[in-house]
C-alpha cells in the first residue's frame, strides 16, 4: 500500500498534487511519501512480532537520503552500511552508532578503523583476512570489535543474476562448508568478539523457499558452532524480500516472511538481525517525469520522457519493470515504448507496453522507484543529478537538490600544460 493516489483525476503524493512539485521543483524528480515509509517500517516490525530478540537495520544503500534515514531513525531503525560514506550518512541522520552494522565485500583498513572509531555495533566479516585485519586494528586501539562471519549458504535465490548473492560462485561471504574452521581461527583472535554469523542471499526475492532453505542451513551451522564450544548470540538474516513492481506481482508479504522466520528460528535463542532495504523503501517513491515528445516508431510510437537511465538505472541494469502512469490519466490507452534522452538503446524504460495515453507536455510517474533509484543516479551525458522531494501530508521539502551539470563541471580543470 502507498500514498500515491488519484484525487479528482490528478495523481497526488499524500495531499500534494504532483503537478505542483513539477512546477516548483522541475522534472525529473524523485518524490517520496513519509506516511508510506513509516507504514512500511511499521508493517515490517509488526511482521516480526513473534521474534523475541531482534535488531532492525535498514540497508541504506537502497535509499541513503538523509531525510529518508531520519524518518527511519525515528521509527527505531538502525542501518546496514556498506561503505565509510554510508556509515557517516547513518550517523548524520541521527541513528545511534551501536545500531549500525557494517557489511560490504571490500571494506578497506581505513573503513574498518573508521567503524571502530565511530563505535558501531557490529562488523559483518566477509572473509578470514578481513577478520584478522579488524582484530589487529581493534587491538592497536585497545578495544574489541563485535563481529559476525558472513557465510555463503549456496542456495539459488531465484532472482536476477546481478542481484543474486548466495550461490557458491558469488563473491560474498565464506563457503558454509569451510565456515566452522574459519570461525574457530577468527574466534581465537584477541580484539575480536566473534558472536555469530550472517547471510544475505540476494534481492527482490519473490519466493520464501530459498530464504527458508538458507536459514535452515545456517541453523545447522549455529548448532555445529555451539557444539564446538563457541558462544553464538547473534544471527544476521540479511534482507532481500521482494516488492510488487508489475500489476499482478504477488511477492510474499512481510507477515508471511515473519511467520516463516519465527518458525525456522524458534529454538535458536539468539538476537536476530534484519537488513531490509527494498521492502521498506521501494513503494515509498515515484520518479516524476515530463513527456518531451511522442515520436513515431517502426511498430509503436516512442514516448520520450525527460527522465533517463542516468536517473533510474534499474531497467538498463536489470531489465527491471517500473509501472508507468499518467499524472492526469484520460482513461485512454496507447501501446508505446518509453525511452529517455540518453544516447544509448539501453535507455529504455518499457518496450511496446500498453500504457496510459500521453502526449508531449504531460506528466507521468515511474512507480516503485524509492529503492535503488536516486542512489544509483549519475550525470551521464552531462545531465544534472536528479533531485529528491519528501512529502509529509500537505507539505513537502526538497531533501536533495538538483545538482546542475555546471556544478559538476566546476569541479574539473584543464591542465595549463595543454595548449
Ligand atoms: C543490499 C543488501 C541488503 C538489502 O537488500 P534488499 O533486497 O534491498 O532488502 C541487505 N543486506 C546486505 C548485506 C545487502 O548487500
Amino acid at each position: 500500500m502507498d500514498h500515491f493516489e488519484l484525487r479528482d483525476g490528478v495523481l497526488h503524493a499524500e495531499d500534494i498534487p504532483l503537478p505542483q512539485i513539477a512546477a516548483e521543483v522541475g522534472t525529473p524528480v524523485y518524490v517520496y511519501s513519509r506516511a508510506t515509509l513509516e507504514r512500511h517500517a511499521q508493517v515490517f516490525r509488526d511482521a516480526l512480532k513473534d521474534v523475541p530478540k531482534k535488531h532492525l537495520a535498514f540497508a541504506i544503500k537502497c535509499n541513503p537520503n538523509l531525510g529518508v534515514l531520519r524518518v527511519l531513525a525515528r521509527q527505531g531503525y538502525g542501518a546496514d552500511v556498506v561503505s565509510g560514506g554510508e556509515l557517516e550518512r547513518a550517523l548524520a541522520s541521527g541513528m545511534a552508532a551501536e545500531d549500525i552494522v557494517f557489511s560490504g565485500v571490500g571494506k578497506t583498513r581505513a573503513e574498518l578503523a573508521q567503524g571502530l572509531d565511530r563505535g558501531i555495533g557490529q562488523f559483518n566479516i566477509e572473509h578470514e583476512p578481513e577478520g584478522a585485519a579488524l582484530a589487529e586494528i581493534a587491538l592497536a586501539r585497545e578495544t574489541t570489535a563485535n563481529a559476525v562471519l558472513r557465510v555463503n549458504p549456496d542456495v539459488d535465490a531465484g532472482t536476477h543474476a546481478k542481484i543474486s548473492t548466495g550461490k557458491a560462485e558469488n563473491k560474498f561471504g565464506v563457503g558454509i562448508d569451510v565456515a566452522p574452521q574459519i570461525f574457530a581461527r577468527l574466534a581465537a583472535l584477541p580484539g575480536l568478539n566473534l558472536r555469530g554469523v550472517a547471510l544475505h542471499i540476494g534481492s527482490q526475492l519473490t519466493s520464501l523457499a530459498p530464504l527458508e532453505a538458507a536459514f535452515e542451513r545456517v541453523g545447522r551451522l549455529v548448532s555445529d558452532l555451539r557444539a564446538a564450544g563457541h558462544s553464538i548470540t547473534h544471527v544476521d538474516l540479511g534482507g532481500g524480500l521482494g516488492v510488487p513492481y508489475k500489476p499482478g506481482d504477488n511477492p510474499p508479504s512481510p507477515a508471511d516472511y515473519g511467520a516463516m522466520v519465527a518458525r525456522v528460528t524458534k529454538d535458536w535463542d539468539v538476537t536476530l538481525m534484519f537488513e531490509p532495504g527494498r521492502v521498506i523503501a521501494g513503494n515509498t517513491g515515484v520518479l516524476l517525469t515530463e513527456v518531451l515528445w511522442v515520436k513515431p516508431g517502426a511498430a509503436n510510437p516512442f514516448v520520450i520522457v525527460d527522465a533517463a537511465m542516468n536517473d533510474l538505472a534499474r531497467p538498463a541494469l536489470y531489465d527491471a519493470y517500473h509501472d508507468f502512469a499518467a499524472v492526469k490519466p484520460t482513461g485512454e490507452k496507447m501501446t508505446a515504448s518509453i525511452v529517455g534522452p540518453v544516447c544509448e538503446t539501453g535507455d529504455t524504460f518499457a518496450r511496446d507496453r500498453e500504457i496510459d495515453a500521453v502526449q508531449a507536455g504531460d506528466l507521468a510517474v515511474f512507480r516503485t522507484a524509492g529503492a535503488y533509484g536516486a542512489t544509483m543516479a549519475s550525470t551521464y551525458n552531462s545531465r544534472s543529478l536528479v533531485p529528491e522531494v519528501l512529502v509529509d501530508g500537505g507539505r513537502y521539502i526538497v531533501v536533495a537538490d538538483r545538482i546542475a551539470a555546471g556544478t559538476i563541471m566546476a569541479a574539473e580543470r584543464v591542465p595549463d600544460w595543454i595548449d
